[in-house]
């Protein structure tokens, strides 16, 4: 939905919003302007970035340069550019920090299932690209600014890191133009800048078993949320679900976990955050949650029970 004047008339503050389908999903942007001229060229300016990001990093397009790199660093280094190379790098700590729960080498894999089409890799496929996953097989060379993969068959994806690295490219577009309410969201992450004039956003943790109902709804401002969950691309056979978060360790889809959400200041963080507790699963994500002091996650299980870090959790009276 987009909120405008007439040009005619004299601008007034108001919320402008518009949402477009892109990189898989639907980003959208909502923002208080008092030129409301201006802040639809702001909106704008947010969907070209996301554009922009996609092209570069995203899987699915032939001529991205990820593509490009998947293509070639088996055989010699690919100049990745400065952004790509800082991403792929953040995405190896994170790897070292979840202990290897989120690794962009799941592609090894993750390139054989087709949800649309509900294809999924063989059992030999899995056993024999297994090992593939490993995201020491990655390297970096910071002097020439190259990627290279240390065997054959390694393929990276940054699915789950690339939305929430648009989320905060996207407010930091906001924020430089002065911007001081606002939202910008790339499906299941989002990033609020300041709060909704005067009362918190109300951000709703969908069920993840019940299609258009919410789970809760949380009051927040000033932070970053993602949710990752087995409902956003999956297909259903003989009764097992597969979906798109794999656990690196079984090369399979990640079970015991329906949604995971965390909550802090980055979004790239959360976004990687959220794919990494829903592998880790309830006991070792919330241990993990509890070691990153801005940082909270609210775990639905596959029972439908909802754990809370500790940060989130009433104080005993
Ligand atoms: P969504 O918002 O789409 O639910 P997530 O943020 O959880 O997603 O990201 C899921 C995506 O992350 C998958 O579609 C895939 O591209 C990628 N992914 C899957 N498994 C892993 C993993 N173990 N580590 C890193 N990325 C993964
Ligand atoms: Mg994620």
């Amino acid at each position: 939905m987009v909120v405008m004047f007439a040009i005619s008339t004299p601008a007034e503050a108001d919320w402008l919003a518009d949402a477009r389908p892109m990189m898989g999903t639907e980003i959208s942007v909502m923002l208080w302007h008092d030129d409301a001229l201006e802040g639809q060229r702001l909106i704008e300016q947010v969907f070209a970035e996301a554009k922009r990001i996609d092209l570069l990093m995203s899987t699915y397009i032939d001529d991205s340069r990820i593509s490009d790199v998947n293509r070639r660093a088996a055989d010699e280094p690919v100049v990745a550019g400065d952004e790509l190379f800082r991403l792929i790098q953040r995405s190896l700590d994170i790897s070292v920090l979840t202990r290897g729960a989120f690794d962009i080498t799941y592609e090894s894999i993750g390139q054989h299932y087709d949800f649309r089409n509900r294809e999924r890799p063989d059992r030999a496929t899995v056993d024999a690209s297994r090992e593939l996953i490993d995201y020491r097989l990655v390297r970096l060379d910071q002097a020439t600014g190259t990627v290279s993969f240390a065997a054959a068959g390694v393929r990276i994806n940054l699915g789950g890191i690339a939305k929430g690295y648009v989320v905060e490219r996207g407010i930091d577009i906001l924020r430089m133009a002065g911007v001081q309410n606002g939202i910008v969201t790339a499906g299941g992450d989002s990033r609020l800048l300041g709060d909704r004039r005067g009362a918190p956003w109300m951000v709703g943790i969908r069920d993840p078993r019940v299609d258009g109902a919410v789970a809760m709804t949380l009051p927040l401002a000033n932070e970053a949320i993602s949710t990752s969950g087995d409902y956003e691309r999956y297909f259903e056979e003989d009764g097992v679900r597969y979906h798109h978060i794999i656990s690196p360790s079984t090369g399979e889809p990640a079970s015991g976990v329906h949604s995971a959400t965390v909550i802090g200041p980055d979004a790239v963080l959360t976004d990687a955050l959220s794919t990494s507790v829903f592998v880790m699963g309830v006991d070792e994500g919330l241990l993990l949650i509890a070691t990153l002091p801005d940082y909270e996650s609210i775990v639905i299980d596959d029972q439908g029970r909802i754990y809370y870090s500790d940060g989130l959790q009433r104080p005993d009276p």
